[in-house]
């Protein structure tokens, strides 16, 4: 390979393989490097989430404002991406509700900030109203979101990477990025091939995209790197809802009122365990299928690969999901777990410039809604490193 590349992009999850598409409309001589065989093999977070649309009420403007302005705009330009392409995406729409006094008031909180955010068509129904759109959910109240949808993740991260590779981005699977570091104030990069010869290149612009992976890539360069990782690993069971009738769902999102949680890295928001329908493909097509995924759980862990600690059991995962009371442990399998790209303590997505490497951007803590914000994170990144603030 040539020493002296244009941009180097370092993970091919869905953050890196948006942001070589983006790139790729101004810039020449992008490689994305993915240290897993393929784009779309592998336990990264693209490959291992609940797959909704988030519509983006979740995220206050004053703590997470990234989170909260990508994902709005993220959710607006998957629909028009999937509309384009026929990839599956449904607006299933999201009934949140509340099941208190206490939890009744929150949800006005959100309908201020949809509003505020400009999410459209946001309403608070009854509790009465909640049971016409999904018979077997009781709540106190809820408000209905009709943006929020699901996609099916790898259809989607499959069709961005094509466009990407056609618009001439070379994309380096089975390659890592096995160490960083500085000279002269520019990252050097050191990867390391399939057959394991190794190489330094010098990049004119390094981006750090490696999901879980990042701060320890970011700590290469900068010992007193100023965050540190908080890995939660999501659980998820699913359930068939056509097994009883009572578990019959029509196929919408259906959440609690966002809640805040103690863990070992303090306390974290959460959306809360919630049931969201998966697809099937039936006849050439994605449809809503037959079964329903609860949760996920949240689990502190300590490393990027942990998928060993046990799952909790599924009476926490009935538990947690009151507004939906015929479920019991026994109609519960399990479905998937994910680690998330979390902080300690920073609870916004952070994207900034190396403090040592001027040539060196970082996306660190792209945790939920991470594949929602993709397509916009990846216009942030462009408008504010490349347009505006080129060099
Ligand atoms: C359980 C769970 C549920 C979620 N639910 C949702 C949801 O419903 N909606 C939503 O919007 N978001 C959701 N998310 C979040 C979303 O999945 C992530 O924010 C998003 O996928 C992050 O993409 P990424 O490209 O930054 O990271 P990743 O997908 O993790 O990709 C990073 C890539 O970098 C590669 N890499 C790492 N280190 C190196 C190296 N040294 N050299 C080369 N390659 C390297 C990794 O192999 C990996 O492929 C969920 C996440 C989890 C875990």
């Amino acid at each position: 390979m040539s020493e002296e590349i244009n941009i180097a992009i370092v993970g091919g999850g869905i953050v890196g393989c948006w942001l070589a598409l983006e790139l790729s409309k101004t810039e020449n001589d992008i490689f994305l490097f993915e240290k897993n065989t393929g784009i779309m093999q592998g336990e990264n977070q693209s490959s291992r989430n609940s797959g909704v649309n988030h519509a983006g009420l979740n995220y206050d403007l004053n703590t997470r404002p990234l989170k909260a302005r990508l994902c709005v705009e993220g959710n607006r330009l998957w629909e028009d991406f999937c509309q384009k392409n026929s990839l599956p995406l449904i607006r299933v729409g999201k009934l949140m509700v509340a099941l208190s006094e206490a939890e009744d008031r929150e949800l006005d909180k959100y309908l201020s900030r949809s509003i505020e955010y400009v999410v459209p068509g946001v309403r608070k129904i009854s509790g009465d109203q909640v049971r016409e759109f999904e018979s077997n959910v009781v709540a106190r109240s809820a408000l209905l979101v009709p943006t929020s949808g699901i996609f099916e993740p790898t259809s989607l991260l499959r069709q961005v990477y094509f466009q990407a590779s056609n618009q001439g981005v070379q994309f380096m699977a089975g390659t890592e990025v096995e160490e960083l570091k500085s000279s002269g104030g520019m990252a050097m990069v050191k990867i390391r091939y399939r057959d394991g010869v190794t190489e330094w290149i010098a990049p004119r612009t390094v981006i750090n995209s490696a999901g879980v992976h990042a701060v320890r890539l970011a700590g290469m360069i900068d010992g007193d790197f100023p965050l540190k990782a908080a890995l939660i690993r999501g659980d998820s069971m699913k359930f068939y809802r056509s097994a009883r009738p009572e578990l019959h769902l029509n196929g919408m999102n259906v959440y609690p009122t966002p809640q805040t949680v103690a863990t070992p890295f303090g306390l974290q928001h959460t959306v809360g365990v919630h049931l969201t329908p998966m697809f099937d493909f039936r006849n050439g097509q994605h449809v809503i299928g037959n079964t329903f995924m609860v949760g996920p759980k949240l689990i502190p862990v300590n490393r990027e690969d942990d998928f060993q600690t046990p799952m909790p059991d599924p009476e926490v995962f009935v538990k947690d999901t009151r507004f939906f009371p015929q479920l019991k442990a026994s109609d519960l399998s399990p479905n998937f777990s994910g680690v998330q790209a979390r902080l300690d303590g920073y609870p916004d997505f952070y994207i900034n410039r190396d403090r040592i490497c001027n040539n060196l951007i970082h996306l660190v803590g792209i945790d939920s809604p991470g594949f929602t914000s993709a397509p916009a994170i990846a216009r942030h990144v462009a408008k504010t490193f490349f347009l505006d603030g080129k060099g």
